[in-house]
């Protein structure tokens, strides 16, 4: 079978379809079974959110032959004409190719007639900030008499261009932007109810990037699934939409914390001679750093994650130039920026003592009283513990300590005194520290 245009054929037909607009579904089901429809409705939001689709189905629902309940049947004679797009009293209008005066004084003339063959002559008018002054003109004569026939529902992605007095006389609701992971799950379904096969990870990047848009969403997954021939891979979605793997991103924090701005800045070069969306990436970079920052603080991450410190200072300044990105001349430019200063201040922190040098146990052991009385001062309930151990080996800026009892040693390294004495040694001696017990 094909899989083209998922998004047609997985259009809602009915109220209880519409995904993530319930507020609104709900008022218009109520308007339907009280028998109080407005003459006109404005649908304002982000593209995508199910602002057509509800028009459709509200016009379905008003002319209905055989309405269940406030639902549509979408089996008469009337709904199935709207379904096809031929039906002679439900109009759609897309202001933004039809904006001349000559439709305008067309849809003056047109309002006056009685429908057709249903009870309501509907007209759907997408993108309505688009029409010209005339014809808003036209269309407000319109609202100001509205004859009883017919409804307008209004549709745009950008109601601060509708003017005011148009916009005082329609009943206005405002679909939302979907959460990824209402999104997601709507692929879901759709991928199951479809027989797609769909790799682990793929919803939940298709929901990330569309940012809101149920019909983006469902599109792309179109067209991975036709290059997949009905397979739905990590790697194919990657490609489509110009997105790159975690490994990449993984990639780039590891060099980063390694004060690697060369590295870092060689991989950026890379990702962009790919031809893979910068901006697309910063928006990935900065939400992998969240995720990792989460995952850090509930004590869930693996060894080579960066501390919390570090993916604090990682993803303030990568959030900050994912703003920027989007109105930068060259798009890699402030990723690139972030990343040399980045690395410059870990040197400089290393920098202020030390750092680099190699420290031997035998330094260690030289300054251990005085680690011991800065530690005492740090965490005094702690240094008891800290008194009974004795540093046995260093390895680069990794401390082993051997204690005289397993008591001070389990004292000693839970987390916040381990943590404590890990800084000490950090301002004594430079360099990030680990310690461990023998
Ligand atoms: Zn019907």
């Amino acid at each position: 079978m094909s899989y083209q245009m998922l998004y047609r054929a997985w259009r809602p037909k009915v109220f209880g379809e519409i995904v993530g607009q319930e507020h609104i579904t709900r008022t218009l089901q109520n308007a339907i079974l009280a028998g109080r429809l407005a003459h006109a409705y404005l649908f304002c939001g982000p593209r995508g959110t199910g602002k057509t689709s509800t028009a459709k189905v509200l016009a379905k629902a008003c002319n209905c032959l055989a309405r269940q309940g406030a639902e549509p049947c979408n089996a008469c004679a009337l709904c199935r004409a709207v379904n096809d797009g031929v039906a002679v009293d439900v109009l759609e209008i897309d202001a933004a190719s039809n904006r001349g005066i000559d439709e305008a004084r067309e849809l003056r003339e047109r309002v006056k007639l009685r429908p057709a063959a249903a009870r309501y002559k509907v007209y759907i008018i997408d993108e309505v900030h688009m029409l010209s002054h005339d014809a808003f003109n036209a269309l407000l004569k319109t609202l100001e008499e509205p004859p009883p026939h017919v409804i307008f529902i209004l549709a745009t992605t950008e109601v601060q261009k509708v003017p005011l007095t148009i916009v005082s006389r329609c009943q206005r609701f405002d679909f939302r932007r979907l959460g990824r992971s209402e999104i997601a799950r709507r692929l879901v379904e759709v991928a199951a109810a479809t027989g797609l096969e769909v790799e682990a990870g793929v919803p939940e990047l298709i929901a990330r990037v569309s940012e809101g848009s149920l019909r983006d969403a469902l599109s792309v997954l179109d067209q991975v699934a036709t290059l997949g021939d009905g397979r739905v891979t990590l790697e194919t979605t990657h490609s489509v939409l110009g997105t790159v793997n975690q490994e990449v991103l993984a990639k780039l924090v590891l060099h980063l914390v390694a004060g690697d701005a060369a590295a870092a800045l060689r991989l950026l070069q890379e990702v962009e001679a790919a031809g893979k969306d910068i901006r697309l990436f910063a928006r990935e970079f900065a939400d992998f750093l969240r995720s990792l920052l989460l995952w850090r603080v509930e004590g869930k991450a693996p060894g080579w994650v960066p501390d919390v410190p570090a993916l604090l200072e990682l993803l303030t300044a990568f959030a900050a130039a994912e703003q920027e990105v989007r109105h930068a001349y060259r798009a890699s430019l402030p990723l690139e920026l972030a990343a040399v200063r980045f690395t410059y201040r870990q040197k400089e922190q290393r920098g202020t003592a030390p750092a680099q040098e190699d420290v031997t146990l035998d330094g260690i052991s030289r300054a251990w009283d005085e680690v011991l009385a800065a530690y005492r001062r740090e965490r005094p309930s702690a240094a008891g513990a800290l008194a009974r151990a004795q540093p046995v080996r260093v390895e680069g800026r990794r401390l082993f300590l051997r204690f005289e009892d397993e008591f001070s040693a389990q004292n000693l390294m839970r987390r916040e005194n381990r943590t404590a004495l890990e800084e000490t040694l950090a301002r004594s001696f430079g360099g990030r520290w680990q310690v461990t017990t023998i």
